[in-house]
Formats: structure tokens, sequence, C-alpha cells
């Protein structure tokens, strides 16, 4: 007999519940169960879910117009834009779906610029740990571990060096050389930033050697670190950047941004029949409007900081590894491998948690959660967290 999940395809394991209503930083299940969430779609839903913003947004632009194609202009493609080269050290946009066509787009293009201005380079120098996304080309500049044996023959030219190492970028630059690509901060990695003197460096570094710098800010973009884009804590300008997650707001949208001088597609390099869509580009507006409001990036920024202190506290208490990361994109290190087993007691207790490594803990709430919400996560935290330790500690 066919189960209530059979229709779907299998690609992972989910908890035997269906989730029907959200608001805020709660979601609600069929059964009328309450979570606290403290994932957000993944650092997607930066305002909460069904933020009264994005929701009128998409009502109005719903009913005016939802779809042309992209062979013609609109308005709330050309307002996202605006705002976002306002907004930003780059001079023109491309809108795509999800992060990974946005960072396919970002690796044509640095492709397409070394075919014309560097005599064909086209390697892009990519770190270890790194993560990009799923398609072909992604999943091959990314150096998340296990995918090197994956979907194999990968799409070849992504050299990887480890993550804050200059000298390691220095030795990997060759005649092929085109850019390097980077996040801000390793996300699925475990929330591991760029430290800010090596992106300086790194910036200095390329620019010396006539090369591109691309920042992934699909996750750490749109507020998410305490400021619009993270590159700007570093007072760098990078030539190409990326966003996803956060610019929709919760609905498929994303961004490739680069630089006047590097924008060199022709008619036919770079398409997509989303591309720019109406209904999406004005979610977009919707959400980097709010941000841009003033005070809200500075409150994010504080918020972030009480998040960490609890964090920092609570691991001091359970003789844990204390925690890093930047504003709303924070990390517990764990000092046992019981990350899993610690989300698993806290979708128990109502509470949605995300372990990208057997001993780490990351924390993505909706820029707009309430320091009351963050001492509730920590409450239930501690409270998973001491009963997993004990777990572990009696199976020996
Ligand atoms: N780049 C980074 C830094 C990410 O964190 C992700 C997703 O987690 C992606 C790219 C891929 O984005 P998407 O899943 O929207 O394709």
């Amino acid at each position: 007999m066919k189960g209530p999940y059979d229709s779907l395809m299998f690609i992972t394991h989910r908890p035997d519940l269906v989730l029907v209503e959200g608001e805020g930083s709660w979601l609600r299940d069929r059964a009328g169960r309450r979570y606290l969430d403290f994932v957000q779609g993944w650092a997607v839903n930066c305002l909460g879910h069904s933020p009264k913003p994005v929701v009128e947004a998409i009502a109005a632009q719903a009913a005016k117009l939802i779809n042309v194609s992209p062979a013609f202009y609109n308005e709330p493609m050309l307002r996202l834009a605006d705002l976002i080269t306002a907004n930003s050290c780059f001079d023109r946009v491309f809108f795509a779906n999800s992060g990974a066509e946005a960072n396919e787009g970002a690796i044509k293009l640095a492709r397409k610029w070394g075919a014309v201005h560097r005599g064909g380079a086209y390697e892009i120098i990519t770190t270890h740990n790194g993560f990009h996304g799923r398609t072909l080309a992604t999943m091959s500049a990314s150096g998340k571990q296990g995918w090197d044996r994956l979907f194999e023959p990968k799409v070849p030219g992504f050299p990887k060096v480890p993550l804050n190492d200059l000298a390691a970028v220095e030795a990997a630059i060759g005649e092929r050389t085109v850019a390097v690509m980077l996040e801000p901060i390793q996300g699925e990695a475990g929330v591991v930033p760029a430290e800010r003197d090596y992106l300086r460096a790194l910036r200095e570094l390329t620019r010396r050697r006539g090369l591109l710098l691309i920042v992934d800010e699909v996750q750490t973009g749109m507020g998410r670190t305490g400021s619009l884009f993270a590159y700007q804590q570093a007072g760098i300008e990078p030539d190409i950047m990326t966003l996803g997650k956060g610019i929709g707001g919760g609905v498929p949208l994303a961004a490739l941004c680069a630089r006047e001088e590097v924008c060199c597609f022709e008619p036919g390099d770079q398409g997509g029949t989303y591309n720019g869509n109406p209904l999406m580009t004005a979610a977009g507006c919707a959400v980097l409007e709010t941000l841009l409001q003033p005070g809200f990036l500075e409150e994010v920024a504080a918020k972030g900081e009480y998040l960490r202190r609890r964090l920092e506290e609570l691991s001091d208490r359970r003789g844990q590894a204390g925690a890093r990361g930047q504003g709303m994109l924070q990390a517990l290190l764990l000092r046992r491998p019981v990350a899993a087993d610690v989300v698993a007691r806290a979708l128990q207790a109502g509470l949605l948690l995300n372990a990208p490594r057997p001993d780490i803990l990351r924390f993505m709430p909706a820029l707009t959660v309430s320091r009351d919400e963050i001492d509730q996560m920590a409450a239930t935290l501690e409270r998973c967290l001491t009963e997993a330790l004990a777990a572990a500690d009696q199976a020996g």
C-alpha cells in the first residue's frame, strides 16, 4: 500500500509531519503543534513566515501582472535592480530562481570575461568545504566533503584551496586562472568566516594579478550578517556577487550582480524562462525596502550579538567549544558529535534547528526574531543538549 508521502521522489529523510501555517518565527503543523523556527527555510525567510510586506506585495502584483517573458522589461524587475545597484558596489543585475543558478551565471560570466579579456582563461579557484549549489558546475565548484566522488565526471576548472590561506591562492594561480570565488562566511561548512584581513588581501591579490573576485552571498547577503552584504564589513569591493535565499523572503528569487567592466554577456549567452519574473521581483522589492528602513540592520546586528552571547553562555555552562558567526548566522560548537540528536530532540520539543556537521549546530532565525524568542530557543536548546550529552555518555 502506498504511504502518504510515497508519490514524492525520495531525496532525503523527513520527519513525519506536514507544516501548514506560519507567522513570524512560528510554524504550525497539520496536527496543530507549534514550532519555534530557527532554520527559516535555511536562512531564506529573512522577515519570518508570511511577513506582511511580502504577502501584500505578492497579492498586489499577482492581481496586476504575474508573468511576461524575459524578452520584455517589467516594473518590479527594474525597481529591484535599481535598489540593489544603489545599495552596493555593483552596476548591473541578472535575476535567477535559485542560488545555484545565480552561481552558474557567475561562473559563466567569469569564463566569458576570461575568453574575451584573458586569452581564454577559465579556471576559478574555490575553497575546500565551500558550498555553491547542486547543479553540476556548482557541485564541481563546491568543496563539500564526499562530493568529490559524486556524479562523475565533474565540470573541470575549479582548483581548491583552504579558506583563509592567501599563500595557497597565490600558489594556485596559473595562466588559466580567471577568478577566485568564495563565501564570506562558509555556511554549510559550519559557519566558518573568511577573516576580514584575508578578504582584503585577497582583493588586493586578485586586482594585482588581473583576476575577478566573486563573492557567493547566497547565505550571507540580504542583512543576514548585520550589514546588507557581508563583503561590506571587510571594506572591499568584489567584481561579482551572487544573492539567493533571503532576497525573495521565501519565494524563489536569486541575483547575479556585477560591476560594469565585467558585464560581457552577448545575446544568447544567458537567460532562463523565469528570469526577472515580476511576481518574484515584487517580493524582492518588498524585502529590500524593509531591510533598508532606518535602524533595521542595526537591530539585526544587535540581536545577532544577543544570540551569540546566549550561545556562548550556554556553551560555558555545558562545557562546549563556544560559538562563532556574524549577525543572524551563528553556530554552536560541540565537543561531541551529538548535533543530529539535539536537532531530533529539539523537534520533539517544538524547536527547529539545523546541524550542518555532526558537532555543529547552526542558527539562522528570521532577522525579525525577538529577544524573547531567542531566550525561548536557548532554554529548549540547553535542555535538549543536556539530554543528548547524557544519552551519549550512557552509550559510552
Ligand atoms: N551558495 C551558498 C553559499 C548556499 O548556502 C547555497 C544554499 O544553501 C547555495 C549557494 C545554493 O542555493 P540554492 O539552494 O538556492 O540553489
